[in-house]
């Protein structure tokens, strides 16, 4: 192992950097491997190409007709760029990406082949599932699942694989993928603003959901990565003792990107590009070797499909370079970890932000409208919010220094807090005609200049209204996107569909005019959702206490917080929004606490296999240098032997400490293990996990990293901090 270490340093110096050079500009190659509109002008027949735009935009079924067409024109448009294979690309609840590629080419008769793909390949296919989680769908149901097109996200090229996007479905019809259960969300979040939108506008006939996410990362050389087996097999550090130098001078964060690592920004931006991801910005994050790349926000389904993509190939681009991606929220201690900011929005499609304050009263009130209803949603389903970005990866990150607290708050800025106060003293039922001038003049429309100012300057509200789109940044890096992104559409399109009911009983029942009713509601909003505002930077135990005392929940494992997944009031939402029915929303759960338990059982197995097969030899080879010292000086010194050696001797205790320390412990972990192992009810075995395995981690650590500290340098098998953060 020791020479692993050296052989992996060795490597990483010598590396030379491969040189991307940008010989096409950007816009040029812009989704030249896509199947967008603009191909589909070129290939598609008129009745085709009308078929699928109207698919996209208003979500009418394709016949088998038009579907064939496109097949044919999808398949000459693919060849004609050397494409030899297809797959249906879809995103199971793994967590990773999912493809089997078919060759187009099949025989005919007499020895003779054709490229061949029809409607049937591209609507349909019948994947080998049994290997996808399905939380016990498909045991109770039927052992397949399907494909079936999305024409919402176009067909991209990959390689030389045509790549269908798909959602991944039980052949009974329940959900197995993020997908489905997104755009059906989508699709409930667009009915429900839609309506409300129509207040204020009637020519407004869709509302779309935007999401522009930002994603961080670390990049780490790839020999000195693959000489950690805790890297190689949890993505993160298990044990090391922090560098001398970590993240304190901050003098990584924006500054000069080094040459290596810009060398694999530019390839994966020129992929990207080709791909129709449109990324934009990069920059060097907190810790050192981390960073972050964002795309220009897209329409939501299409946003969480690029981000997919974009994990999947920055690993591929990554490797060209020599690199390892770490996608761990916590892949080291004591520096910064990573998310994934959502920026989220709805948009009409008469091109208004509903959530960006506009020119007139009339659109400021809309503006407050689903602002103040995206708060009220946000209350209600604070517990679900947080579920919605559990995982054993991001549990290390949330409440951790650099990053939101695992309690969901909301911050909105000093300005608009005002806004809120004022509306807050409208008159209940009927308006005077002062009143709605004062409301008017000085109030609703005096909302666009003050808004300038409005960031949340420390970044660590979990949920954080920026100008013109809230924040979610509870999300953890590695996460799909898609399981945030369902969960805010469906409770704002819960949240308001129950305000157009309140608002059309004020009008009809008590006759208030449609302005006066709007004010009404919400003012009461108002009233009600005053506790999930926070404006702090929510650290500590003042924040907490003062939480509870609001009623929030502070669920800071992934068991607990995963109850609120299966909650009757979750179940009831989901239902209620046809986004996922009983059955499917308790497979997810399932399927999310076994994760856990399984991610914890792997990280335990492999921090003992290290400390035990690693370390403790180590530890024991350098004692025993030491012994022979100590042995040697007494046969030199006589009399003055006790005063040359003290160290030595003191030394040897202590690593025969440490290596007790970690046996005690290790031994107690697997014991644990065994334990946890043996329960059948899921969530006991999660509960035991988190409780007893877990919590064994720490004790383990900290003897194995005191040894790093006194063990020879040449003997320490495990590549250190310093060399994994500060290699460039
Ligand atoms: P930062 O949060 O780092 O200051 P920005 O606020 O400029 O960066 O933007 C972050 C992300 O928010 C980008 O991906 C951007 O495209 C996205 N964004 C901007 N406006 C919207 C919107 N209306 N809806 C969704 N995302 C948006
Ligand atoms: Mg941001």
């Amino acid at each position: 192992m020791s020479t692993l270490r050296f052989h992996a340093i060795k490597e990483s110096l010598a590396y030379k950097p491969v040189v991307i050079e940008e010989k096409e500009r950007r816009s040029d190659l812009f989704g030249k491997n896509v199947f967008n509109e603009n191909a589909m002008r070129q290939y598609l027949t008129k009745d085709a190409f009308i078929g699928v735009m109207s698919a996209v935009q208003y979500g009418k079924k394709i016949d088998r007709v038009i579907a064939d067409q496109v097949a044919s024109s999808m398949k000459d448009w693919a060849l004609s760029k050397g494409v030899t294979h297809y797959t249906h690309w879809f995103q199971p609840l793994t967590g990773a990406t999912a493809e089997k590629h078919d060759a187009f080419f099949e025989t005919v008769s007499e020895g003779m082949a054709i490229e061949k793909f029809g409607g049937s390949q591209l609507v349909q296919q019948e994947p080998d599932a049994s290997s996808f989680p399905s939380g016990g769908i498909r045991n109770t149901f039927e052992a397949r699942g399907y494909t079936a097109w999305d024409p919402t996200s176009p067909a991209f090229i990959y390689g030389t694989t045509l790549c269908i996007p798909t959602i991944f479905v039980a052949y009974t019809g329940e959900a197995l993928d993020y997908k489905t259960p997104l755009l059906r969300a989508l699709h409930a979040v667009d009915d429900a603003a839609t309506e409300v939108c129509r207040y204020f506008d009637k020519n407004v006939k869709k509302v779309t959901s935007s999401l522009g996410w930002e994603q961080e990362y670390f990049l780490i050389d790839k020999a000195l990565a693959v000489s950690r087996p805790d890297i190689a097999l949890t993505g993160r550090t298990l044990l090391g003792h922090s560098a001398a130098k970590g993240q304190q001078l901050d003098d990584h964060y924006f500054g000069s990107i080094p040459n290596r690592a810009l060398n694999f920004m530019r390839d994966l931006e020129t992929e990207c590009m080709l791909l129709g991801i449109p990324v934009k910005t990069r920059h060097n994050e907190v810790a050192p070797n981390q960073f972050e790349v964002a795309p220009i926000f897209e329409e939501a389904n299409l946003a969480v499909d690029h981000n997919s993509l974009l994990m999947d190939i920055m690993g591929r681009v990554a490797s060209r370079h020599n690199f390892k991606v770490l996608l761990h929220e916590k892949p080291f201690a004591g520096i910064n970890g990573s998310g994934k900011h959502n920026n989220w929005s709805l948009s009409t499609d008469t091109g208004v932000n509903l959530l960006a304050p506009g020119k007139t009263p009339m659109s400021n009130l809309q503006f407050l409208t689903f602002f103040i209803n995206t708060i009220k949603a946000v209350h209600q389903h604070e517990a679900l919010l947080r579920a919605a970005i559990a995982s054993a990866s991001n549990d290390h990150r949330l409440g951790a220094n650099e990053a939101p607290p695992a309690i969901i708050s909301v911050f909105i800025g000093e300005q608009l807090t005002k806004v809120l106060e004022e509306l807050e003293g409208v008159t209940k039922g009927k308006l005077s005609p002062q009143e709605k001038t004062e409301l008017k003049l000085n109030v609703v429309g005096k909302i666009p200049d003050v808004l300038l100012d409005n960031t949340d300057r420390n970044r660590t509200s979990p949920f954080a209204f920026t100008g013109n789109k809230f924040e979610f940044r509870a999300v953890g890096s590695m996460a799909n996107c898609g399981n945030p992104m369902t969960v805010l559409n469906t409770i704002v399109a819960k949240q308001l569909k129950d305000f157009k009911v309140e608002v059309d009983i004020l009008i009809d029942k008590k006759g208030l005019k449609k302005d006066e009713a709007v004010f009404n509601v919400l003012r009461e909003y108002i009233k009600s959702t005053k506790d999930i505002l926070f404006e702090g930077n929510g650290y500590g135990k003042e924040w907490e206490d003062e939480a509870k005392r609001r009623g929030l929940s502070n669920n800071k494992t992934t068991p607990e917080a995963l109850k609120a997944r299966v909650s009757e009031q979750t179940i009831k939402l989901f239902e209620e929004m046809n986004v996922m029915s009983k059955i499917e929303t308790k497979a997810r759960y399932e399927i999310e606490i076994e994760a856990y338990s399984m991610h914890i059982q792997i990280e335990s197995r492999v921090l003992g296999d290290i400390a035990r097969n690693h370390i403790v030899p180590t530890a024991v080879k350098y004692q025993n240098v030491l012994i022979e010292n100590v042995r040697g000086l007494k046969e030199i010194f006589d009399k003055k032997f006790d005063a040359v050696s003290k160290e030595q001797v003191k030394l040897i205790e202590e690593i025969s400490n440490h290596i007790e320390g970690i046996n005690a412990n290790v031994t107690k972990m697997i014991d644990e293990r065994r334990k946890a192992n043996t329960m059948e009810d899921i969530e006991k075995r999660a509960v035991a996990y988190c409780n007893k395995v877990k919590t064994l981690f720490g004790d383990i650590r900290y003897h194995c990293d005191k040894l790093e500290l006194l063990v020879d340098d040449e003997l320490w098998p495990l590549t250190k901090y310093r060399e994994l953060l500060f290699t460039r």
